[in-house]
């Protein structure tokens, strides 16, 4: 199929590319670069540089290039600045998704593949997390990604689209290959910033809060690898064909890890010590946070391929070895 990436050149967005492309489908990646990275993507494929809120723009894109589908990754997606920056946020996570939505509807596209989040549930009363718990966000970033969701159901409902929602847990690691991976600005995940300090090149770990109800008093977190997230991308598109459905998953290997796990995890792939330190709880961290997947392996038949945290710190640690400037050092799949 032909599939229009939204986000394509981000993290996750890239990796579903460079996985789409493996499978036989014809990727063409959409991204305004403010965040995400063109060396991401690979050379052959089709890459417009634009943004999503320009419906012209997207719809004559979409008619041009005859997608099939999209799958739409592109958003702003640091929790924190959420709180304190919600417009930006109603902005580039609803708005510009409603303005993309018009466009295919223009376009006649009308497949859908949207990336949300185990924060559209807040703070939940039982784990792990199953699609059917009440979703009470307790962020503007988690309601966004909410309001997609509930803009989908309907539009799914009367106006003849298809869709798939999921609910990532914590994305993690890299490319199987070694070719792309994780290279945010500024960098807020656990696993990027535990290697860096590993390497020196970071400051020494913060752990935010060691008094947490969990067995070694950090928090629980689900890290899923970024490749098994794209498989599972893969897997909706037949679903799709039937105008009208509208589909939703929680998508996470099951396993509660906590962050002296994942510092164990680095230090024993790559022979390094963690330098860390005791930090304050940081706001809005949920204790933990796992997710009940058996959805997704049901109806997707969906199988997590990398069901441990040292196999999802292996691919990672791989790619900041190779890549220790990221996108902007070792050329890439670009
Ligand atoms: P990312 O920032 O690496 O990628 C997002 C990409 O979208 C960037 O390349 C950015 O330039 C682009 N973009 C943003 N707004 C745009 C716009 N208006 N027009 C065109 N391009 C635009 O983020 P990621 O970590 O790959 O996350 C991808 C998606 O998954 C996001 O929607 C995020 O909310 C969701 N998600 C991520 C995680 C995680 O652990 N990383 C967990 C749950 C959900
Ligand atoms: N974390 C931490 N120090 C950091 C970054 C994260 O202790 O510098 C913890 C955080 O409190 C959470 C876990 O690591 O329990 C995963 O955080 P991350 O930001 O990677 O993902 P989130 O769970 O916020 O989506």
């Amino acid at each position: 199929m032909k599939i229009l990436i939204a986000g394509g050149a981000g993290y996750i967005g890239s990796h579903c590319v460079r996985l789409l492309e493996l499978s036989g489908h014809h990727p063409v990646v959409v991204d305004n670069l403010v965040f995400g990275h063109r060396g991401a993507v690979g050379a052959g494929i089709p890459f417009y540089e634009a943004d999503l809120g320009d419906v012209e723009r997207m719809t004559d894109l979409l008619a041009r290039e005859r997608v099939e589908a999209v799958m739409h990754f592109a958003a702003f997606a640091y929790v924190g600045e959420s709180v304190h920056r919600p417009l930006k946020y109603y902005l580039n996570n609803v708005a510009a998704t409603l303005h993309l939505l018009e466009a295919m509807q223009r376009a006649g596209v009308k497949r859908f593949v949207f990336s949300s989040t185990c924060a559209t549930f807040g703070i939940v009363e039982s784990l792990p997390i199953v699609e059917s718990l009440p979703q009470k966000p307790i962020n503007p970033y988690g309601q966004t990604k909410l309001d997609v969701e509930i803009a989908l159901r309907a539009l799914c409902a009367a106006e003849g689209f298809s869709a798939a929602a999921f609910r990532y847990f914590n994305a993690a690691g890299a490319a199987e290959d070694g070719s792309i991976g994780e290279d945010h600005d500024p960098e807020s995940h656990l696993i990027p910033l535990a290697i860096g300090a590993a390497q020196g090149k970071r400051p020494p770990l913060r752990v935010f809060g060691l008094d947490y109800p969990t067995p070694d008093g950090t928090c629980l977190r689900d890290y899923v690898h970024v490749d098994d997230l794209a498989r599972a991308h893969i897997a909706a598109l037949p679903l799709l064909e039937t105008p009208g459905r509208f589909v939703d998953y929680n998508l996470g290997t099951g396993t509660p890890t906590s962050v002296f796990e994942v510092i164990g995890a680095v230090e024993s792939v790559t022979g390094l010590k963690v330098p860390w330190e005791p930090g304050d709880r940081r706001e809005g961290d949920p204790p933990a946070l796992y997710a009940d997947s058996e959805k997704a392996r049901r109806e997707l038949g969906w199988v997590p391929v990398h069901t441990g945290i040292r196999s999802i710190v292996e691919t990672a640690w791989n790619w900041h070895k190779s890549h220790p400037e990221g996108y902007g050092g070792v050329p890439t799949a670009g």
